[in-house]
């Protein structure tokens, strides 16, 4: 409520505010969070809480009036539509020369997510997290993250014969043939429940081909374990659909913390402050990027560092499709959890996951993300004339990312004598470029913030988020800004409370 007075405040709901609340909690520490996006428990019109990956509606994108899809087009149609501007669950934000898309709603980025669970290897984690002890993330907090987000791999044995993972098994063939190391990738769904929807005897939820709009069944996303472990505590509170606006220094210690009240539509309906003693930023890369950008050069918080909003990347994020030959069929049926990836991140600095079509039809296609060593580093910025935070990423600074990916793909094309599709991402274009899934950095750890993300120059004030990462994981992230904030939030319970 208005005027309330929190130990303990965290904005946003995603996984660095899911670790915090929860620890928080568990030290005997009331935690309020504040989340912008809807808490996603209620179902819409057609009984189910989450729209489907090729019906979007409402539900699907945060507050636009036409959908932004990330494939925008298939066999030369385009595929965006109109629809009612809803706090729907996925964010496509555009900057200069970037879309990033983003999860809105109580779990941030677990509602939309692929669910890929991946620990970077142990020789690339000097190059992501440099300042901070390998040997306690591997002994300690990477496991410790990996139990407590239900992390597993799928049963090889049944994967081998899945109709729905052919399109797997064509990319392993293809990548194995070219002499490309293949790997099984663990992830958060639950591999039991999928076997079930493959046989029938559950409502379908992987094989509806739901996962960008939210998953109805089977994802082990926040709210169903950290989120669900932290409410269990009593302590926490979350305040849905309240969008945090400024932090400040409060006259007698503490924080001020103002924020906004929305309704579906998009339009403020309140403003309300309360005090917080200490208040984690958790609002993603981008989130905690833009409101510690504005209050520094605004200054409300003038105590931080030149290093705010520094230090951004995407993760070296890069899509494209190649079309196979018709024996090579990659099956009408696709999970849309992705279990496998090509790791040629040492030869070519490169790790591409086989992503799923899931269109329903045979496409003849076969699909990746890849995730890059890309060297370009972004900032945001505070255009006062606009009166919004900027950010000076170019599209062309992909380039190193397409090229790291061709040095998979132009390989399995010359082997399988097939070549790229080029009508996914608008007319005659290979790459999407455009976009990532994985925005990381902003508020790099050790930089903007100390060794275990306490803001410089106003006690009190934390970083837990992507944000802290200084723009690359080699690998997919939420399993990394977990363990990282599994180590962070520790120090911190010990030491500052
Ligand atoms: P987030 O999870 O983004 O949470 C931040 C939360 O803060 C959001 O809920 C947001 O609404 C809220 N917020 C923002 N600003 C405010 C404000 N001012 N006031 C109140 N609340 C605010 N990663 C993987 O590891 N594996 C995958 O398979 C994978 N697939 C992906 C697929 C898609 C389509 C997308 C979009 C992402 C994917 N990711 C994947 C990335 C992963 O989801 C993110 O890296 C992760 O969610 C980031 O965690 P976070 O805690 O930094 O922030």
């Amino acid at each position: 409520p208005d005027g309330a007075h929190v130990p303990a405040l965290v904005i946003g709901t995603g996984y660095g505010g899911s670790v915090a609340a929860l620890r928080l909690a568990r030290a005997g520490v009331d935690v309020h969070m504040i989340e912008m996006g809807m808490s996603w428990d209620t179902p819409g019109p057609d009984g189910k809480v989450f729209a489907n990956t090729t019906r979007p509606d409402h539900r699907s994108f945060w507050l636009r009036t036409r959908t932004k899809q990330p494939l925008s087009d298939f066999l030369g149609f385009p595929l965006d539509k109109d629809v009612p501007r809803y706090t729907g669950i996925l964010d496509a934000e555009e900057f200069g020369g970037i879309t990033v898309y983003q999860g809105r709603g109580v779990g941030g980025g677990s509602l939309v997510n692929g669910g890929m669970a991946v620990t970077p290897r142990r020789e690339n984690f000097g190059a992501v997290l440099p300042s901070v002890n390998a040997d306690e993330m591997y002994g300690i907090y990477y496991p410790r993250a990996n139990a407590a987000l239900g992390v597993g791999v799928v049963d090889q044995g049944w994967w081998e014969s899945a109709a729905c993972y052919q399109y797997a098994r064509v990319g392993r063939k293809h990548a194995e043939r070219s002499g490309f190391p293949f790997v099984l990738v663990p992830g958060v769904y639950d591999w039991d429940y999928l076997e079930q929807e493959a046989a029938g005897t559950v409502p379908a939820s992987a094989l509806e081909g739901e996962v960008l709009f939210g998953n109805n069944h089977g994802k082990k996303s926040l709210p169903k374990t950290y989120l669900a472990r932290a409410a269990a505590t009593g302590r926490v509170v979350i305040s849905p659909l309240h969008k945090v606006t400024s932090v400040a220094p409060a006259g007698g210690g503490g924080y001020t913390v103002v924020m906004e009240q929305l309704n579906t539509g998009g339009d403020v309906t309140a403003v309300k402050a309360v005090t917080a003693d200490r208040v984690f930023f958790a609002a993603g890369s981008v989130g905690t990027s833009k409101l510690l950008t504005r209050l520094k050069a605004t200054g409300v918080l003038p105590g931080l560092n030149g290093e705010i909003g520094k230090g951004w990347g995407d993760n070296g994020n890069v899509m494209c499709g190649r079309a196979n030959h018709m024996w090579d069929a990659t099956g009408r049926l696709q999970a849309s959890m992705p279990t496998a990836g090509i790791d040629n991140w040492q030869a070519g600095g490169a790790f591409a996951e086989v992503a799923p079509l899931p269109t329903g039809i045979e496409t003849y296609a076969s699909f990746y993300l890849s995730i890059t060593r890309n060297p370009h580093r972004a900032a945001f910025s505070w255009d006062a004339a606009a009166g919004k935070v900027v950010l000076d990423w170019r599209t062309a600074w992909k380039q190193p990312s397409i090229d790291a990916a061709r040095t998979i793909f132009d390989r399995i094309n010359a082997k399988e004598g097939t070549i790229y599709r080029t009508d996914l991402f608008g007319a005659y274009k290979i790459w999407g470029d455009h976009l990532t899934y994985h925005p990381l950095g902003g508020a790099v750890l050790n930089r903007a913030t100390d060794n275990y993300g306490r803001l410089h120059g106003h006690p009190g004030l934390y970083v837990i988020d992507g944000s802290l990462i200084p723009g690359n994981t080699s690998v997919n992230p939420f399993v990394t800004i977990t363990a990282l904030a599994e180590r962070n939030i520790e120090k911190i319970i010990a030491t500052d409370l």
